[in-house]
C-alpha cells in the first residue's frame, strides 16, 4: 500500500512511534526512525524494518532543520515524539515546561514547515500527530502536556485548511492511556503528587479514565495511523480521532 512512500516517524525508537514505524514498514514504506535510545538496539530496529535512523534531538530547532535537510523529501510525517511531567502548577519546573512545549509542540511545527514544500511539489502528503485524549480534555498536574496537546489539535486543524487543495491531509490521533514507557515513568510522580500507591495510580487515576478498563494497544494506534495514510482516507483532514477506550465520551 505504501510502496515508494518515504515516512519520517519522530520518537519511533519506543512505544507508539515504533508501532507506527513497524506498521508503515510492513506496508512497504521506506521508514526513517528518530528518537533517543541505545545505539545497538536502534541498529537492530533499522535492520528489522529496513529503516534508516536520524537521531536529532527534537528539542533543538537547528537539529530538526539539519535532520530535515539530511533526510530529504518525505511523503508521510508522523509527529509523535513526546514526553510528560506530572506536578502541581506551582511546583512545575519551568525547564520542564519549556522542554514539553519544545518537544510535544514546537518540534511538530518545525518538521511540518520543512516537510510541506516537498509534499506540495508532489501533490501528495500525510501529516499525522500523535496527540492525546489530553488534546480534548484535561487532567490535574499535567499543565504543560495538556497545553501542548490542545495546541497540537489547533495546529493540525490550521495546516489541514492550508493544505486542503494540495492532496495533503493533516490529522490528529488521540489515544487514551497506552502502556508504554511514557506512562510507566509517570507513575512515581503521580504517586507523589496525589499521595497514592502504585496500584491506586494504576486503577484510580489511569484506568479510571477509560470505561473499557483496558490500556489501548500501540498496535491499534498504529493501525489507525496506517489507515490515515491510505487512499481511502484522502477525504479525512483536520480530524482528531479518539482511540481512548471511551474516555472522552464521558
Ligand atoms: P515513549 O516514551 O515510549 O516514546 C517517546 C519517544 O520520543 C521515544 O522514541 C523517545 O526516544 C522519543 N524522544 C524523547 N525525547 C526526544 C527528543 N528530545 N528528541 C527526539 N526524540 C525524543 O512514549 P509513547 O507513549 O510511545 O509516546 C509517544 C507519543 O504518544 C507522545 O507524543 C505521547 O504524548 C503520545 N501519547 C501517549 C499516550 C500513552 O498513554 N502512552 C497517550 C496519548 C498520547
Amino acid at each position: 500500500m505504501l510502496k515508494n512512500k518515504r515516512a519520517l516517524v519522530t520518537g519511533s525508537t519506543s512505544g507508539i512511534g515504533l508501532a507506527i514505524a513497524r506498521a508503515l514498514a510492513a506496508e512497504g514504506a521506506e521508514v526513517i526512525l528518530n528518537g533517543l535510545g541505545d545505539q545497538d538496539e536502534i541498529a537492530a530496529l533499522c535492520e528489522e524494518l529496513g529503516a534508516t535512523y536520524n537521531g536529532a534531538n527534537l528539542m533543538e530547532p537547528a537539529a530538526i532543520a539539519q535532520m530535515m535537510a539530511d533526510i530529504g523529501t518525505i511523503d508521510i510525517l508522523v509527529n509523535n515524539a513526546g514526553m510528560q511531567h506530572v506536578a502541581p502548577v506551582e511546583d512545575f519546573p519551568p525547564e520542564k515546561w519549556d522542554a514539553i512545549i519544545a518537544l510535544n509542540l514546537s518540534a511538530a511545527f518545525h518538521t511540518t514547515r520543512l516537510a510541506v514544500p516537498g509534499m506540495k511539489a508532489k501533490g501528495w502528503g500525510r501529516i499525522i500527530a500523535t496527540a492525546s485524549a489530553h488534546s480534548l480534555t484535561a487532567s490535574p498536574f499535567k499543565s504543560a502536556y495538556v497545553a501542548a496537546k490542545h495546541a497540537m489539535a489547533g495546529f493540525t486543524k490550521t495546516i489541514a485548511l492550508e493544505l486542503a487543495t494540495h492532496g495533503i491531509t493533516a490529522n490528529c490521533i488521540s489515544p487514551g492511556y497506552v502502556w508504554t514507557p511514557l506512562v510507566e515513568n509517570q507513575i512515581p510522580d503521580t504517586m507523589a503528587a496525589r499521595g497514592m500507591t502504585r496500584e491506586q495510580v494504576m486503577n484510580d487515576v489511569l484506568l479510571a479514565k477509560q470505561p473499557t478498563k483496558q490500556f489501548v494497544l500501540p498496535e491499534d494506534v498504529a493501525a489507525l495511523a496506517l489507515f490515515l495514510c491510505g487512499d481511502a482516507a484522502r477525504g479525512i483532514t483536520g480530524a482528531n480521532y479518539s482511540i481512548d477506550g471511551g474516555w472522552t465520551a464521558e
